[in-house]
């Protein structure tokens, strides 16, 4: 196809419910991805959080492919080995628990949705927070704590209250006889990486003990490694009830996975949930090799050195451009906040060669591949201080 029949047959026949930029991809390898033209990018927002080993992981190719080879699908009132291994890898790596698989990360939300009122007998109420975001089916925008998610789609599923994050007399004064569950990402994504503060999330859990709340834990962006822990609660020292993850997990194919403490897990019997392709063999081998990859390559020791040294460079930057206004972040993920809106910056980036994310208008993320090197750190931040260094704010 040539470029121009490419856009054209998006624009005809694929629903416009995207904000597109006009390039298109062919070939990816760790940090890099090359365009129809053969120019080289660096990814430093590789598959929107999906893309934590990097594109086209030579470990998640070979088992990828070995698995196609061999049983490409088997549903989920069989067994098979792939799942059986992955579901404990998952559990061996966080806390005691039972794991239901699907393919995305608001359906792993919803999961989670389903087992709380389950769980309540009665009681249904999930407080959520501000600037939240946990995906776009309707009790998912329902609990994201962002009005313009839920624009033009109401009525909203009932049973969701944002309060404001990180303030805890917010959360002590939502709470009732209804309440079930608090959820929360440790580290807001969409939101503008927002870290939940320590204390913060230890008087959340008192809550949930004393009030038999569950604590939910959205780990769709942070999880697998992204804060420079393999999941963003044991940062905490707290374990939630239910954990979700999605996005980093497959390496880059679609799964979701509900993480239920082994308590609760039974919570959801036969029949009362369920999947399709929920964990099925391909994935479950493409998930196995990330986790892997992981341990065997060291990925975490590289999130804490990089996200380090990124975050300095940025401090740095922060120095010399008046443009711009906070770094923050847990590990590789990392958040520039802009004091102007931050679109025709990504824009600029773009055209010298750097992909990166603009979210919450002026918060520019930064989530580079976790086995990211110092040299292509120094690369991207080469271009950021050359776009930001001609910007001045009035
Ligand atoms: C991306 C995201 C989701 C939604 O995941 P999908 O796979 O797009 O459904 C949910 N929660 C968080 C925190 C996310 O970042």
């Amino acid at each position: 196809m040539k470029l121009e029949e490419i856009f054209q047959a998006y624009n005809d026949y694929i629903m416009p419910t995207y904000t597109k930029v006009p390039l298109v991809f062919v070939k990816g390898k760790g940090s890099k991805l090359w365009d129809i033209h053969n120019k080289a990018y660096l990814d430093f927002f590789p598959g929107w959080g999906v893309g934590s080993l990097g594109h086209c992981h030579p470990k998640v190719m070979q088992a990828v492919r070995d698995q196609v080879s061999k049983l490409i699908f088997i549903p989920n009132n069989y067994y098979h080995i792939p799942q059986a291994k992955l579901a404990r890898e998952i559990v061996y790596w966080s806390y005691p628990a039972k794991v239901f698989f699907c393919n995305s990360g608001a359906e792993a939300n919803e999961g989670a949705f389903k087992l709380a009122r389950k769980f309540g007998q009665g009681r249904y109420e999930i407080i959520t927070f501000e600037n939240s975001f946990h995906g776009r089916t309707l009790a998912a925008v329902a609990a994201t704590g962002q009005k313009k998610y839920q624009e033009g789609f109401s009525p909203m599923p009932e049973g969701f209250k944002a309060v404001k994050f990180n303030d805890i007399a917010a959360v002590e004064n939502a709470v009732n006889d209804k309440t079930v569950a608090i959820m929360l990402e440790l580290v807001q994504g969409e939101g503008g990486i927002n870290v939940a503060g320590k204390d913060f999330v230890l008087a959340l859990k008192k809550i949930c003990s004393e009030k038999k709340l569950l604590l939910i834990v959205d780990e769709v962006q942070t999880g697998i490694g992204r804060t420079g822990k393999l999941f963003a609660y044991q940062h905490y020292g707290v374990t939630p009830d239910i954990m979700t993850l999605a996005k980093a997990l497959g390496g880059g194919l679609p799964i979701g996975a509900m993480v239920v403490r082994k308590e609760i897990a039974d919570t959801l019997g036969p029949g009362m949930h369920a999947s399709t392709f929920g964990g099925g063999p391909v994935i479950s081998r493409a998930a196995l090799a990330v986790l892997k990859a992981i341990q065997e390559e060291k990925v975490l020791k590289n999130v804490n050195l990089m996200g380090e040294y990124l975050v300095a460079k940025l401090d740095a930057l922060k120095g010399r451009c008046s443009v711009v206004k906070e770094v923050r972040g847990l590990g590789l993920m990392v958040g520039l906040e802009l004091n102007i809106e931050g679109k025709a910056i990504v824009d600029k980036c773009i055209k010298k060669g750097l992909l990166v994310n603009c979210t919450h208008a002026k918060v520019l993320r930064l989530m580079p591949a976790l086995n990211v090197s110092k040299k292509e750190i120094d690369k991207a931040i080469a271009i950021l201080n050359e776009v930001l260094k001609g910007v001045n704010i009035q």
